[in-house]
């Protein structure tokens, strides 16, 4: 059986015997970017490089700045399930559902932007509360108005935080992840090209020579 699966086991019968037995082991942690989603494995190590804006964050300080996210996926097709029976799509979904974690990096004043994000956060929410509070103090429905505004802004807010790096698609054990910076998928892709390491994976009969 042939498969497109760089990251799949490959049996490459030109190869001579004692090669396939080392070069067919994935090597955790690689990626490739294809058409800006970085495709990997169920474990995936991006370069010290800023997931938003693509400045290189040193390794010292690295520990600070370096995160890793965990990520699951199901096929939307089972989000069906939920018309049918919402039980029956939570046990399907915590059956099927595929997951992978992603390590990368993100310097300081990226991270200070979030940090932000968190605090726009905090005050719709504190918003809604003052808002419910006051329709039941005066017995009026006009501040549900502002509670709905409210809550529209807390799924932009709440959407923007996680927008880093999300699973756009999975099929044949390769996750594709969206949300990395323009920048950062530029840079990452020229770190591959230097690096024997990172274009290892992209060898057709599977040698990492
Ligand atoms: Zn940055």
């Amino acid at each position: 059986m042939v498969s497109d699966n760089p990251f799949a086991e490959q049996i490459n019968p030109f190869a001579s015997p004692e090669s396939t037995v080392q070069t067919r082991k994935e090597k955790s942690g690689e990626y490739v970017i294809v058409a800006k989603r970085i495709h990997g494995g169920k474990v995936i190590t991006l370069p010290y490089l800023c997931i938003r804006c693509g400045e290189k964050v040193s390794e010292e300080k690295g520990i600070a700045y370096r995160m890793e996210k965990k990520l699951s996926w199901i096929h939307p097709a089972t989000l069906l399930l939920i018309l049918v029976a919402w039980p029956i799509f939570l046990l399907v979904a915590l059956l099927v559902r595929k997951k992978c974690s992603v390590t990368y990096s993100i310097c300081p004043e990226c991270k200070a932007r979030r940090r932000w994000l968190w605090l726009y956060f905090a005050l719709l929410l504190v918003s809604v509360a003052c808002l419910i509070m006051l329709a039941i103090t005066f017995e009026t429905p006009w501040p549900m108005l502002g509670v709905l505004g409210a809550v529209i802004g807390l799924a932009v807010v709440l959407s923007k935080i996680n927008s880093v790096l999300l699973i756009a698609w999975y099929s044949k054990e390769i996750f594709q992840l969206k949300g990395a910076g323009p920048a950062f998928l530029e840079r990452a892709q020229s770190v591959q090209s230097q690096e024997p390491y990172y274009t290892a994976v992209l060898a057709e009969d599977g040698r990492t020579a």
